[in-house]
């Protein structure tokens, strides 16, 4: 048999590890930030009638611009957008890495305020972007002065913006972003995935206006309970539009995606109506482990930075035994917990005040 090793792989993949958190059939799941309850039963049953009417067309190919999907997502994503304004892909790692095709590659860079989330190095190996990780502060704030300095020192032809940031929670106001802007002259990305979660701060969309050069991503896969119909989309310039059709795959969004996610966009209200429960219960979980001694990070999505574990990978290994998945990211002390319902997060909690301070009882195991 032959190893990977053995075959000749772009220089830049070489020695690199696949996107890989672990997928366990765990009774409680809180490890990708999904959302964990179930879709309402009425939505269930008009998606499946969409995508019976989609199959009786799948002899044919799918509109290869998805003219009716974009439509209903710039009426979700409002500020008067309009088609022309919107992109998808199947998921917002598609979106992304379409991104770094266009305006990434060989002698070009990508930029980002780390921790961040792990995939932009990735979809910079992919694209042979150079990634340019610049760390933040302890607290992980991104002020409008720091982040404005790092671009105009960096010039990078792309930086990505993520907020709320995935894994810290970390979120930024609109004057982050208008000082990022005008700090270099690359395309700017926010990175809108929990942007729904987040109450307290206005979307960068409201930004693009006059603004060429600024993107805005976001997904159905974290607050729209959709991850596994893979939808992620994008609002910019038309002119940024164009430049993505110049790297998308020809009928990249199947029939299916498109009857599914234009389905579910016609019941946003229904689909979104868990996210207050599951900001309730990332408040409950919060005050709960500040209660038992952990330093908890301020969050504005679905998930908590959590940090004063004795030794993570012990207590992420006792919550595992226990048929709890949580996430492991190799931050010193730290653990990412998402939200998830009532119930799970009950028992999560539970679980965690079992262990004793600091998860001792999973260090001295
Ligand atoms: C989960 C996540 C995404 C995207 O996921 P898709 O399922 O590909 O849409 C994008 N950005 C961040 C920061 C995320 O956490």
């Amino acid at each position: 048999m032959t190893s990977l090793s053995d075959l000749p792989l772009r220089a830049n993949l070489v020695g690199k590890t696949p996107y890989g958190a672990p997928q366990d059939p765990v009774p409680i799941s809180l490890n990708v930030n999904e959302n964990t309850h179930p879709l309402p039963e009425e939505v269930v049953a008009d998606i499946a009638a969409s995508l019976a009417e989609a199959v009786r067309g799948v002899n044919r190919y799918p509109d290869r611009d998805f003219v009716r999907l974009r439509e209903a997502l710039a009426g979700y994503l409002g500020h008067g957008l309009t088609a022309d304004r919107v992109w998808a892909a199947n998921g917002s790692n598609e979106v992304l890495q379409q991104v770094l095709q266009a305006f990434g590659g060989p002698g070009r860079s990508l930029l980002s305020f780390t921790p961040t989330y792990s995939m932009y190095p990735l979809l910079a190996d992919g694209t042979d972007t150079a990634w340019v990780p610049v760390p933040r502060p302890d607290d992980y704030t991104l002020a409008p002065e720091a982040t404005a300095r790092a671009l105009a020192e960096h010039a990078p032809d792309i930086a990505i913006l993520c907020g709320p940031n995935n894994p810290t929670g970390t979120t930024f106001g609109l004057d982050t972003v208008v000082a990022a802007y005008d700090a270099f002259d690359g395309i700017l990305v926010v990175d809108e995935a929990y942007h729904e979660f987040d109450a307290e701060h206005e979307s960068a969309v409201s930004l693009l206006e006059g603004r060429p050069r600024l993107l805005v991503s976001r997904t159905m896969s974290k607050a729209f309970a959709f991850a596994g119909v893979r939808l992620g989309y994008l609002a910019a310039d038309p002119a940024v539009i164009d430049a993505l059709r110049l790297v998308r795959l020809p009928y990249h969004l199947s029939a299916l995606t498109q009857a599914a996610a234009e389905a579910a966009l016609r019941h946003s209200a229904a689909m979104l109506a868990t996210v207050a429960d599951i900001r309730a219960q990332r408040d409950r979980l919060a005050a709960a482990l500040e209660g038992m001694g952990y330093l908890v990070h301020p969050s504005g999505a679905n998930f908590l930075l959590v940090g004063g574990f004795a030794d993570p990978t012990a207590t992420f290994e006792a919550l595992r035994a226990q048929g709890i998945l949580i996430r492991d990211l190799g931050i010193p002390g730290h653990l990412r917990l998402t939200a998830g319902t009532e119930a799970e997060t009950t028992v999560l909690i539970d679980a965690l005040r079992a262990l004793g301070p600091g998860g001792a009882a999973a260090a001295s195991r």
